[in-house]
């Protein structure tokens, strides 16, 4: 399998040149040449498949022999997911009324981003023992990207990490998630400042092609192809967890923010996994308008809500999804996304939207005061406590009555998120995340007026100094 951009820049690229890459030269995502279909036999054989097996299946494809023989591709997939808390790594948990909660968030950070990140860190060694390479991880997070890459990546040996959070910002757990690793290649920055003024020392730092060459800096951030390939695998598991008739439709709802889960699951639907696909957002609502009427476009700043993970203006993804809608025509892309770059808004063809549409057939929006109205009522109802990204999709539940089966996306355990457990009037979650506040801590502060980008430049050049 061979990689191109979006935007028809580059082509003809390998699995390991796009892993190591962020966005193409031409400002395009990577995807893969051709989307692989599966035969009957082949979707019928995966579904006795576990976890991990359907991710070798799926990793399989995408990936050449030549680039990774088999015996090491398994592995990396399986030492990446022994650490997940269940042996299972996803459960679904079937409830009365047909509500199937898909829980994702069984890794070390309980968010769903460690089932990608913790393979991508196997593969991103994998290729750096082989080269005796070294390179440097640089993100900024809102919460769960940060300790999620963290986890991927701590104690292994081509590899150091540098992760800056805006102080204050991301929930007091998903902070210590990320304070509390003391693994000498990790570095943690508290920024006093927020998700967008810690972006620009970065930004800074990756606009240095000469800085970014000579230090092997990489971002992997959700625009990263090694993630969505990694995700596909739970559309499927799903589905088989679901479906009792392998063949026969079945409905997924997605909580969504940078589109990049629900752009897996689209790239399932292509190998014939039968599917649609629903995409629940909060107040920031552009994937939703770009679903119901072309509108993609930025109307105003990011919303603060209690889905913090998926508050988010610029859905990054949607280029694969329009790349998926335009057929593979790359220069219906480029045009589209010259006109969203330069005006911030982009109204998406009627027949590019309707092949989209035929896949993700339908968006919601959903307002904090829902989001809380379904946590209470789930927990009421079912004794279960949802994530507030998670209530987004249940949401649907109320919604819409179903005659096939759906699958509910869980994406992060209620326990990170314990302001809106407490604001839905439920018993703080404290499973699994206890032990944190008894730990000690270690991380370096980049304080309001400090030169925050000559910091961080200071450091990579330390990192590569040292290694
Ligand atoms: C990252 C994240 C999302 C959004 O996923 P995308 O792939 O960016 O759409 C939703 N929920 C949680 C808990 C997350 O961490």
């Amino acid at each position: 399998m061979k990689y191109l951009s979006t935007r028809g820049g580059e082509q003809h690229l390998s699995f390991e040149k796009v892993l190591f890459s962020g966005y193409a030269k031409d400002g395009g995502l990577y995807m893969p040449e051709s989307i692989p279909s599966l035969s009957n036999e082949e979707l019928a054989k995966w579904s006795s498949y576990s976890y991990s097996k359907l991710v070798f299946a799926i990793a399989r494809k995408f990936i050449d022999e030549e680039e990774i023989p088999t015996p090491e591709l398994n592995d990396i997939i399986n030492s990446s997911l022994k650490r997940f808390r269940i042996p299972e790594v996803v459960r679904v948990e079937k409830m009365n009324g047909g509500l199937n909660i898909v829980e994702l968030f069984h890794g070390t950070t309980m968010a769903f981003k460690d089932l990608a990140l913790s393979v991508v860190g196997g593969l991103l060694d994998y290729y750096l023992n082989k080269n005796k390479r070294h390179i440097t991880i640089l993100i900024g997070t809102s919460g769960d990207t940060g300790s999620a890459a963290i986890e991927g990546v701590k104690g292994r040996k081509g590899i150091d990490i540098i992760v800056l959070l805006p102080n204050g910002r991301c929930t007091k757990i998903q902070e210590l998630q990320m304070t509390t690793v003391l693994a000498d290649n990790v570095h943690v920055y508290k920024v006093e400042g927020t998700s967008d003024d810690l972006d620009e020392p970065i930004k800074q730092c990756f606009s240095d092609s000469g800085f970014v060459s000579a230090h092997n800096l990489i971002s992997i951030n959700s625009i990263n192809w090694g993630r969505i390939m990694v995700q596909l695998a739970h559309y499927f598991f799903t589905y088989y967890q679901l479906c009792s008739k392998v063949g026969s439709p079945m409905q997924i709802i997605v909580p969504t923010g940078a589109a990049g889960n629900i752009t897996a699951g689209c790239i399932a639907q292509k190998m014939g996994l039968p599917i649609t696909l629903i995409a629940a957002v909060n107040t920031n609502d552009i994937v939703f308008r770009t679903i119901l009427s072309g509108d993609f476009s930025v109307k105003e700043d990011v919303a603060q809500t209690l889905a913090s993970a998926m508050d988010i203006q610029n859905p990054y993804n949607v280029e694969r999804l329009l790349y998926i809608g335009a057929n593979g025509n790359v220069k219906r892309i480029n045009e589209l996304m010259h006109a969203f770059e330069q005006e911030g808004q982009v109204s998406i063809p009627d027949d590019i939207l309707s092949n989209i549409k035929q896949i993700v057939v339908e968006s919601l929006s959903v307002s904090d005061e829902d989001i809380v109205a379904i946590m209470k009522r789930v927990y009421h109802e079912q004794k279960y406590i949802l994530c507030p990204h998670t209530a987004t999709a249940v949401f649907y539940h109320y919604q819409r009555k179903s005659d096939i089966p759906r699958g509910f996306i869980a994406t992060a355990s209620p326990a990170k998120f314990p302001d809106a457990v407490q604001r839905a009037g439920i018993e703080p979650v404290t499973d699994g995340v206890d032990h944190l506040q008894d730990l000690p801590t270690r991380f370096m502060w980049m304080r309001e007026g400090g030169n925050w980008y000559a910091m961080l430049r200071g450091k990579i050049e330390e990192i590569t100094q040292n290694r």
